[in-house]
């Protein structure tokens, strides 16, 4: 299990919070552990935009949700096998100023004793600022070691040179923010891109594939070892999309794409009995999935602790 040791519970006795920012489990030989960034205030709207107002006000009240904004839970993983530690997806970092609640990934994950120069790859899901913006923040950079790997899919690179937002329905100032933020990520660190087509092995038991959808190089994380199994599912669903999986997203660039891919992985989850993962679940976010009637139930794990 990650553990955290003398010289580092030193350190994080200063940074210590009241509730908890991080979940530790085991998936077979593989140490996982998922990190909360933060919340993303966001408008109710953005999480349905073909649903009718009155459709997503009922179901507002049904999950005592605020109708007009809430808060979109941000999760990142890390994962050790063999001698590999992997970060899948890295939080949202310090390029906008709009969410000032999230971007807590790096100082969490010193905290968690997790060093940087630690991390020999990393995985992402897509490359939205919520899930690359960390390895724009402050000093990151410097503290990665000169041969980290960062595994991208090439159809997420190609997206970005002439990114797509004619179907996507989010707050006018994030758009801009997204293109800038994608095109420093690439400026920095494209002499470690690890660049793949469909899937690729990263370590043993960890494999990204490509979904697309979401964006048109969005890939997910399945970690197998020992006959267990889980899922980082990134940005394929969010919570409201286990009773309603058929309402699009705002901030999927192709909306039916996504519905389609969302659906083959709650069914592909729902059949293998496998732990789900993603990126904007409530924290720590680690539960499975089971049919109910046309639509799906979440059903989290018990907190083991
Ligand atoms: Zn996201």
């Amino acid at each position: 299990m990650f553990a955290v040791d003398k010289a580092e519970r030193a350190v994080s006795r200063h940074t210590e919070e009241l509730v908890p920012s991080r979940y530790a489990l085991q998936v077979g030989e593989i140490d996982v552990l998922i990190v909360s960034d933060g919340v993303l205030p966001l408008p109710t709207a953005t999480m349905a935009t073909n649903a009718t107002p009155d459709d997503l006000a009922n179901w507002l009240d049904y999950m005592f949700m605020p109708r007009d904004a809430f808060d979109w839970p941000l999760n990142v993983m890390v994962a050790r096998s063999g001698a590999q530690t992997i970060l899948v997806d890295t939080g949202l970092g310090s390029q906008f100023s709009g969410f000032p609640r999230a971007g807590q990934f790096p100082q969490r994950l010193k905290a968690a004793g997790i060093a940087l120069d630690t991390v020999t790859d990393v995985i992402i899901t897509h490359m939205h600022m919520d899930h690359v913006g960390g390895l724009l923040a402050d000093g990151v950079k410097e503290q990665l070691r000169p041969d980290v790997r960062i595994h991208v899919a090439a159809a997420e690179v190609e997206f970005w040179d002439a990114p797509d937002f004619t179907q996507t329905v989010m707050p006018t100032p994030v758009p801009p923010v997204l293109r800038s933020t994608a095109a420093s990520f690439l400026k920095e660190y494209r002499s470690k891109l690890r660049i793949f087509k469909d899937q690729y092995q990263v370590a043993p038991g960890v494999v990204v594939r490509l979904t697309g959808g979401h964006t048109p190089g969005h890939s997910v994380v399945d970690l197998t070892s020992e006959g267990e199994r889980l899922t980082f599912a990134g940005d394929a669903m969010f919570p409201v999309a286990f009773d309603h999986p058929e309402w699009q997203n705002g901030f999927e660039h192709d909306p039916e794409e996504s519905t389609r891919v969302r659906l083959g992985l709650f069914r592909e989850l729902a059949e293998n009995g496998g732990l789900l993962v993603a990126s904007h679940l409530p924290f720590p976010s680690v539960g499975r999935v089971a049919v109910d009637g046309d639509a799906f139930r979440y059903v989290p794990v018990i907190w083991d602790f």
